[in-house]
């Protein structure tokens, strides 16, 4: 078996698994490695769906590689013959000074996206199917986002990983991590099985941020949280894909809540942004449902989705990674200048993840890149 690489990315789901991508397109010899197998539910890029869109509302400065992220998410369905992302607009509702709403339109009009005021006549036209569906409390300002919209999120980790491979990456799943090390030439990676060594090294271990990346000096402090996705039946079509349902975004008094239109006419899936109790071990967390769990979800329901029944489905646990103030940290190791990472991703990464992972095979092979993440560097923390 072969274990000496040019590069080696570290945990092969939401980023590395479009890192491995980018970097196999460029022709090098990589390895990527991961404990479990490709678009798995014990991580963070599980659970069918993930909202993307423009308009950004947690900072301007994102625009830009949201920009980038949308291209290389259509490159990849090209590349592949698949359906990745679904572009159905976003409802987006809030007080008018709310940090969704405020950034929202700031973000919109900074980088001139097209973005909607929904006035309530709006939900009184039975003809619009999307808007319908839904009660916004009094006081509230409703946005439509145009160019928001969801991936298929296993398969744009399944199709990244796959098409690596095509290009002559290697995959190998089944391999905790247990260290690594760099010398500045050379980095070693050790399994429970194996050692491997490479020109450099990219680490994108999510949850496990903090057990490969604790030493990183400057890193912040990591909170994983863990997060419940809620399946919920549907008793009308007004939430269907198919009939202009869209996604929503629901800043409340009580918290902040999402969801996806109805994409098998049954059931659709909402989770609740705000709140999450702190994970110790990833390894480890509680997967079952329990009552704190629903109770915000059938609140939200119930004062705002008339269609929709308030008890869940199915569920499904994920966990968010959370910087101090919540922006990603995307870098180059301070004392080991072959060593990049990426890491906190604060619950709203995914959409990122085809950029991302292009950032960090320019990093690797260029030591700098183009796209425009200097915001997400680690001195931040710093100042
Ligand atoms: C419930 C929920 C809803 C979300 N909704 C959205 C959304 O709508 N839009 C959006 O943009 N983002 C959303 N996010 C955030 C987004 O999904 C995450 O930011 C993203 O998936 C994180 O990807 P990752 O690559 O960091 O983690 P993961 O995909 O979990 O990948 C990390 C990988 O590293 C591997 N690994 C770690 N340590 C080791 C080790 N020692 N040995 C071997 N393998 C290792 C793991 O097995 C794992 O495969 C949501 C997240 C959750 C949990």
């Amino acid at each position: 078996m072969n274990k000496q690489f040019e590069f080696i990315v570290v945990g092969a789901g939401g980023f590395g698994s479009s890192c491995l991508y980018h970097l196999a397109c460029r022709g090098v010899r990589v390895l990527g490695l991961d404990r479990f197998g490709a678009g798995h539910d014990r991580g963070s890029s599980h659970g069918d769906t993930r909202i993307i869109r423009q308009a950004y509302f947690e900072h301007p400065d994102y625009v830009p590689l949201l920009r980038r992220a949308y291209e290389l998410w259509r490159e990849l369905e090209s590349a592949s013959g698949r359906e990745l992302m679904k572009i159905c607009g976003l409802f987006l509702a809030g007080p008018p000074n709310g940090e969704a709403v405020s950034g929202t339109r700031l973000a919109a009009q900074l980088h001139g996206l097209p973005l909607d005021d929904v006035s309530l006549t709006d939900f009184s036209n039975g003809s619009d199917a999307g808007f319908s569906g839904f009660r916004v409390p009094n006081g509230f300002d409703a946005l439509f986002e145009p160019s928001g919209g969801y991936l298929h999120v296993e398969d744009c980790v399944k199709t990244h990983l796959q098409l690596a491979c095509e290009l002559g990456a290697e995959h190998r799943t089944g391999e905790a991590i247990i260290s690594w090390d760099s010398d500045g030439q050379t980095v070693r990676v050790r399994t429970e099985s194996e050692e491997y060594q490479a020109s450099a090294l990219i680490l994108t271990p999510g949850a496990w941020a903090s057990h490969l990346l604790g030493n990183v000096p400057g890193m912040p402090e990591l909170r994983v949280l863990r997060k419940t996705l809620h399946w919920h039946r549907v008793r009308s079509n007004v939430y269907d894909v198919n009939r202009g349902g869209q996604g929503f975004f629901f800043e409340m008094p009580y918290g902040v809540f999402y969801g996806f239109p109805s994409l098998d006419g049954q059931t659709l899936k909402l989770a609740e942004h705000s709140g999450g109790e702190v994970v110790n071990d990833p390894l480890e967390i509680d997967r079952s449902l329990r009552d704190s769990d629903t109770q915000p979800i059938s609140r939200f329901i119930q004062e705002v989705m008339s269609d929709v029944d308030p008890v869940a489905d199915r569920h499904s646990v994920c966990m968010y990674t959370v910087t101090p103030d919540s922006h990603f940290v995307v870098d180059r190791h301070p004392e080991h200048r072959n060593v990049f990472f990426g890491a906190g991703f604060s619950g709203h990464g995914f959409k990122f993840t085809s950029v991302i992972g292009e950032a960090l095979a320019d990093l690797a092979i260029n030591g700098k890149t183009d796209l425009s993440i200097d915001f997400l560097s680690l001195a931040r923390f710093q100042s």
